[in-house]
């Protein structure tokens, strides 16, 4: 378990509403350190998983004691417990102490365990380094930012111009490096869109299909890459392997924020499907489902919509395929042998389809007249 997935990803940002109904929505800026820092990082990192398992041990003793009453630990009991304790460590302060205090009651909370796994500093199952720091111990300073009393140079510093960051961490990646994510508030601004309303069908052939026969392909993301990878495995090239690897997902993440933005800019009412990955990672479709990216792009697409003032609805998938989106009759192709139908023609009104442009219709029309499974209902 990696405490720095967490924060790293830029995903669901919490919605900020003040009085005058400008909306503030939360993101995180990732910004690239400079290998000079890897050293001390690396280190702090091992202090950082000193701390979280002082945590784990502390907690899980409170809830089995020898003698007496057993207590669950909170965040500031840890906080207390743990008071004056950076005085033992070279890097970290007390307001790293205290994230990770706060972090790790969060995540064993979240789990309802009374312990949860160790962090490893060496070896083989190491633990991504991670970092996490309180607004306020992190200043910036010419190009560069300021922290624990040593400076960090970081790729574009430019985007930290003019922000005004709440809480972040240092986090490490597969491949070794480490990166600055920053929590900031950026304001939305609501717009119209030119189009009324669109449906999307999700989809293994292609990532996502609109009603209007726009399409996210996939083939780009990974297939490519993967005889690359497989090749650098085989040879036990291992940094090559994960280098590749984290080639595809930011080729796939570019696409699918380019896709969800053009949604977005395009229209007013977002219809999306709500097929979930959990269920079809079990059959024989694992690999193209795990690296399709669904989750993902609803996930933008929510987002994105919020932002700019759109109504995104998530709607059952039941029948889209099946149904002919013209008569409502169900002609259509079922059932996974008949997977590999991509035309077909309805034979109780004789209309040709494209089997995803038909899902992704019969989508759009569901969503008006089904209560959605969850999201933000469009405005009256
Ligand atoms: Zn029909």
């Amino acid at each position: 378990m990696n405490a720095a997935s967490a924060p790293t990803n830029s995903g669901a940002p919490a919605k900020v509403s003040d009085p005058s109904h400008t909306i503030f929505v939360a993101r995180t800026l990732r910004m690239k350190l400079k290998a000079e820092a890897y050293r001390w990082l690396n280190a702090a990192a091992a202090e950082v998983n000193f701390v979280w398992n002082w945590s784990n041990e502390t907690t899980a003793k409170a809830a089995r004691p020898f003698a007496g009453k057993p207590k669950r630990l909170s965040e500031f009991d840890l906080d207390n417990l743990s008071a004056g304790a950076s005085k033992y460590f070279e890097r970290i302060g007390s307001d790293t102490i205290q994230c990770v205090n706060h972090e790790y009651a969060a995540k064993r909370r979240a789990a309802k365990r009374t312990r949860l796994r160790w962090r490893v500093s060496r070896g083989t199952r190491r633990s991504l380094g991670w970092v996490p720091f309180k607004a306020a111990s992190l200043k910036r300073k010419g190009k560069a930012v300021r922290f624990c009393g040593k400076s960090f140079r970081i790729f574009e510093p430019e985007r930290l111009q003019g922000v005004k960051w709440r809480q972040g961490c240092f986090a490490q990646d597969a491949v070794g490096d480490w990166w600055l994510c920053l929590g900031v508030k950026v304001k939305g601004e609501t717009t119209i869109a030119p189009k009324e309303a669109v449906g999307i069908d999700l989809g293994l052939k292609e990532v996502a299909v609109t009603s209007d026969g726009a399409r996210c392909e996939r083939s780009r993301f990974y297939r490519d890459i993967e005889p690359r990878i497989a090749q650098a495995q085989r040879r036990g090239h291992k940094r090559q392997a994960k280098l590749l690897h984290r080639q595809a997902a930011n080729r796939r993440r570019d696409a699918l924020h380019k896709f969800s933005r053009r949604i977005v800019n395009e229209y007013q009412y977002i219809a999306v499907g709500d097929v979930s990955s959990a269920q079809l990672v079990k059959t024989r479709m694992a690999k193209a489902v795990l690296d399709s990216g669904w989750g993902m792009l609803r996930q933008m697409l929510q987002y994105k919509g919020e932002h700019a003032g759109r109504s995104v609805v998530i709607v059952s998938e039941r029948f889209t395929t099946r149904a002919c989106s013209s008569c409502g009759c169900l002609t259509g192709p079922s059932g996974p042998r008949q997977l590999v139908v991509r035309r077909w023609c309805c034979s109780a009104c004789g209309a040709e389809h494209d089997r995803d442009v038909n899902a992704a219709r019969n989508i759009l029309a569901g969503s008006r007249s089904r209560t959605s499974v969850s999201g933000n209902e469009p405005s009256p």
